[in-house]
């Protein structure tokens, strides 16, 4: 498949090479000059004999006016310019075509050309699908489990931010957090009308971190913002240029969060010393450091390398469907064709799921669960939060159980998804008696990943974050 553009550009090459204007290399090979014009500006395809003809006279190999490079870097951005101008994204502004003349310097040539790919990228970005933000995430979980979801740089960073402000164990107070973001010269304000698509705002020209109210002064929920906030300072996070690396950011401000609420050398210590009296439970490391159990679970699948342990971690709502997880013991996760595990329904044997369907649920509930991987064990807490309930799931290996309180439990589940057959599939004789006799309608899923806004800053309102910026400024 020959470039027409490319060879036009070739023949026009060893043309003016060759000192012949278009007439004169027209005659010797009996073609009007108009129609060779035509072909050395990529509108028509040359016959094989007029090829033949042409590098005849000119001296070459039509091998040598095949070739699919350009002749030259400056034949080159002339064809950049024509292919970028003929782009989807070019063409939708409704601007005229700029022709590459002889007049046109390098530079100017450049210049638009490097204007072009920028468009092109940029409208590229504007698009990403959700399917490649899945891609983005899914790439991203498989590094994590190679690194055995610890990232240590950023552990150090938390305990030097903690040693500066004097802690000496236990829960991190707020006042602790204020200090932080202090000696990094920011104030922690806290506001009523945050805008709806931001989780936290910083104003860099008054030294200002703005958070939502608190409605516990203190809670978890605010110190771990606030931490996140000045995570993307300490980190000197930019925009980001897409969506893998706000991805990135995202997993490195709230790695660091939880690793300021429970720095890994004290947490350690306490997993430790648990492990030894075999008593090793979440809702203890939980409550020693003053955090959620959603982020006390996320927090020891950090740190499980230090505790030679390979262990799970599931985050899943009341429809059965995964939204956080982790995993490097070999727990069969449900994934999509493309290795994509959020959004997909959990087993229905899995703890995960069967602990919604217990009364009492202040505590722990723990189970085994044989699986076609072998038998795991899980401890799980239910919890409800603004999207419905919701379940945390931390567990390990069956041989690795004796280390956690909970491990006498007697309750044991058999699952053999991914067959249907398990759980996914109903009772045939369910089906016999209701297929032609019922109807029901369907509740749109929302565990899609959406995609992104291309504002500022990705999923952020622009409109919305500059007015907000702009009504709590301070007066000069
Ligand atoms: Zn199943």
């Amino acid at each position: 498949m020959v470039d027409a553009a490319v060879l036009g550009h070739r023949i026009r090459h060893f043309r003016t090479q060759s000192e012949l204007t278009l007439d004169a290399l027209g005659e010797r090979i009996g073609l009007a000059g108009s129609q060779l014009s035509l072909i050395e500006n990529g509108r028509r395809e040359p016959k094989l004999s007029h090829l033949q003809a042409i590098a005849e006279v000119l001296g070459v190999s039509t091998a040598e006016l095949l070739d699919p490079e350009p002749p030259s870097p400056r034949s080159r951005l002339e064809l950049d310019l024509q292919r970028l101008q003929e782009g989807a994204s070019y063409r939708r502004l409704g601007l005229p075509a700029v022709r590459p003349s002889r007049a046109m310097g390098d530079d100017v040539l450049g210049a638009l050309v490097g204007l072009h790919r920028e468009l092109d990228r940029r409208s590229r970005e504007a698009i990403a699908t959700p399917e490649q933000a899945r891609r983005d995430a899914t790439t991203l979980r498989h590094e994590m489990r190679e690194r055995a979801n610890a990232l240590p740089e950023l552990d150090e960073l938390a305990e030097r931010q903690l040693d500066a402000v004097g802690y000496e164990g236990g829960s991190v107070t707020h006042r602790a957090v204020s200090e932080m973001a202090a000696r990094l010269g920011f104030e922690l304000v806290y506001v009523t009308d945050m805008p709806h698509s931001a989780r936290s705002v910083t104003d860099l020209e008054n030294g200002r971190i703005y958070l939502p109210p608190a409605s516990i002064p203190g809670g978890h929920g605010l110190r771990s913002m606030a931490l996140q906030a000045i995570a993307h300072r300490l980190l000197q996070h930019r925009e980001p240029a897409d969506y893998r690396e706000f991805l990135q950011q995202r997993l490195e401000i709230n790695y660091f969060a939880a690793a300021a609420l429970m720095p890994r050398s004290r947490a350690v210590e306490h997993l430790r010393r648990a492990k030894r009296e075999r008593n090793l439970a979440v809702e203890d490391f939980r409550d020693a450091f003053g955090v959620t159990h959603e982020t006390a679970a996320m927090r020891f699948t950090n740190l499980a390398t230090d505790l030679d342990l390979q262990v799970h971690f599931l985050r899943v709502g009341e429809d059965g469907a995964l939204s956080r997880v982790y995993e490097n013991d070999g727990l069969p996760v449900p994934v999509d064709a493309s290795g994509h595990a959020e959004g997909q329904l959990v087993c229905r044997r899995f703890a995960a799921r069967t602990a919604f369907e217990r009364t009492s649920r202040t505590t722990e509930f723990y189970q085994y669960t044989d699986t076609p991987e072998g038998t795991f064990w899980c401890s799980t807490q239910t919890g409800s939060g603004t999207d419905g309930e919701f379940s945390i799931s931390f567990g390990v290996r069956f041989d690795d159980a004796k280390w956690f309180r909970g491990a006498q439990t007697a309750f044991r589940e058999h699952s053999t998804c991914p067959d249907v057959r398990c759980c996914a599939s109903p009772d045939s004789a369910l089906v016999d008696r209701w297929r032609q006799h019922s109807w029901a309608s369907a509740r749109m899923h929302q565990h899609t990943l959406a995609p992104l806004p291309s504002g500022t800053y990705p999923g952020v309102d622009d409109s919305e974050l500059y007015a907000f910026l702009e009504r709590h400024a301070p007066a000069l």
